[in-house]
């Protein structure tokens, strides 16, 4: 489809408008056009396609005119709305429960109203305006506003994060996009992997004390960490909390993402470590849809793992489960979390299904055929929220089913502050690992720079000295 778009300031976020509702490989011509007269905000859409034209327009009439930080916003809003007319006439409407909102932390949004002067009501509404986001969403996302608020508040500028990424996992599910290797093909690859993880992370270690920061957090992510042995781990953790000055540290979290690489000798190991917190993530209570997304694990095995976690230590756990995975109705989603429930974990964090590119799934290797994904996601919050859990932080990403969210939920007291400074780019976060990336936040400015890493082990190996070479980088960037 060819795109143009009038202003030029506003194509990005029209364009992706445009995507909410036609594909990139389709015919045609769409022209978009937003003005601001006065108080009147205007969007006009024009869509030529196989010889029928489609229009659509919007305006907002404002009682007064708009601040200087809101007219990209209202222009962005107004051709987006007219989009949405234009495709409706086309016969493609959706159901958007956030409306026309498309950037991925709304909660941060939310607050920079509150930080202006709006009461949180009063926020919650002005989205409610420019996007015609739905009540429901509005009031979650007031909630959660607040709750970041708190947590962000506890961080400061004295305190950074750690994080590590390790990229292997026993197979490859079928939705993944993430920097992830299937342990079968890449054997040979991990333990070179490790050596040289241990030497990265000794680099971070000493660019965290010559900044003179204190670790608030630390968070093993990936992949899937304990996909690696016992010794492997030991070796990882130590290099991580050898000499750490623990006075700060807040929480450390171990993701153990699929419950067939959890064994007792493994939590044995990360037992003797500082580590508070471990992530179990089933995605689903049922074997079937298990099986269907590639996990090598049933049920059983995931009630095992948590089994083993919870006599292990007090550790506090957190489980994922996935709204809208493929063949997964409304019920079989319900029941999941039910089961969750009934294990108890302190954390429950409920994704919905994302399509992104470099997925197995976006290639067309199953079916979505999930209805109702946002029916889900509200039994989930009445659910969770009527057993004690609070929602505590949100984010969007491109390509989620129906353009819907992922909310982390808590029992009072154990929310993971590493998930909301990552979130709303709150706090510096020095990465080692492949696909990590290290974000270095000025709390003042708000300016933001990022180190990457390379994504593929081979590469990680192979130009190593490169890796070492952005790290110390960093010092001069700060
Ligand atoms: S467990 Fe996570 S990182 Fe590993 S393959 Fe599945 S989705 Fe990807």
């Amino acid at each position: 489809m060819n795109i143009t778009v009038e202003p030029a300031s506003i194509t990005y976020e029209a364009t992706a408008a445009c995507y909410l509702f036609f594909s990139k490989q389709e015919e045609g011509d769409l022209a978009v056009y937003a003005q601001i007269e006065g108080t009147k905000i205007k969007g006009n859409c024009i869509l030529d396609q196989t010889g029928k034209r489609f229009e659509g327009e919007y305006t907002f009439e404002l009682e007064r005119e708009l601040p200087s930080f809101e007219v990209k916003r209202f222009l962005s809003a107004a051709a987006a709305r007219a989009i949405r007319r234009a495709a409706a006439a086309h016969g493609k409407d959706l159901v958007l429960p956030w409306g026309l909102m498309l950037g991925v932390r709304p909660a941060k949004l939310l607050r920079e109203y509150h930080e202006r002067g709006y009461s949180y009501e009063e926020a919650a509404q002005r989205l409610v305006l420019i996007y015609g986001i739905s009540e429901e969403k509005a009031e979650l996302l007031k909630t959660v506003a607040q709750k970041e608020a708190a947590l962000l508040s506890q961080t400061d500028d004295s305190l950074v994060s750690l994080y590590v990424g390790i990229p292997f996992c026993p197979t490859r599910c079928l939705y993944c996009s993430f920097v992830s290797n299937d342990m079968r093909k890449s054997k040979n690859y991990i333990e070179p992997y490790c050596e040289l993880l241990v030497r990265e992370i000794h680099a971070m270690r000493e660019v965290t004390e010559a900044l003179g920061k204190k670790v608030q957090t630390i968070y093993i992510g990936g992949g899937t960490p304990t996909s690696l042995n016992e010794n492997q781990i030991a070796r990882i953790l130590e290099a991580l909390t050898d000499g750490l000055d623990t006075s700060n540290l807040k929480e450390f979290t171990v993701e153990a993402g699929r419950a067939d690489t959890v064994t007792r000798e493994k939590l044995q190991v990360i037992k003797q470590f500082p580590v508070s917190r471990v992530s179990i993530n089933p995605q689903t209570f049922h074997d079937t849809t298990l099986e269907r997304i590639g996990r090598c694990h049933n049920v059983a095995d995931v009630c095992r793992a948590y089994e083993a976690v919870r006599e292990t230590a007090d550790f506090q756990i957190n489980m994922d489960l996935i709204a809208g995975l493929p063949g997964e109705s409304e019920k079989m989603f319900r029941e999941s979390i039910d089961r969750l429930l009934e294990l108890g974990p302190e954390n429950a964090t409920v994704h919905t299904l994302c399509l992104k590119r470099g997925s197995r799934l976006s290639q067309g290797d199953d079916e979505v055929d999930a209805h109702n994904v946002n029916g889900m996601l509200s039994y989930a919050q009445s659910r969770l929220t009527e057993q004690g859990y609070f929602p505590y932080y949100l984010y969007r990403q491109k390509y989620m089913v129906d353009n819907l969210e992922n909310v982390g939920y808590a029992l009072p007291g154990t929310e993971n502050l590493y998930n909301v400074n990552i979130m709303e780019e709150s706090q510096t976060i020095l990465a080692s690992g492949c696909g990590a990336s290290s974000k270095l936040v000025n709390r003042e400015t708000g300016k933001i720079e990022r180190v990457f890493n390379f994504k593929d082990p081979i590469e990680y190996i192979s130009r190593f000295d490169e890796i070492l070479e952005r790290k110390r980088k960093i010092l001069d960037l700060i």
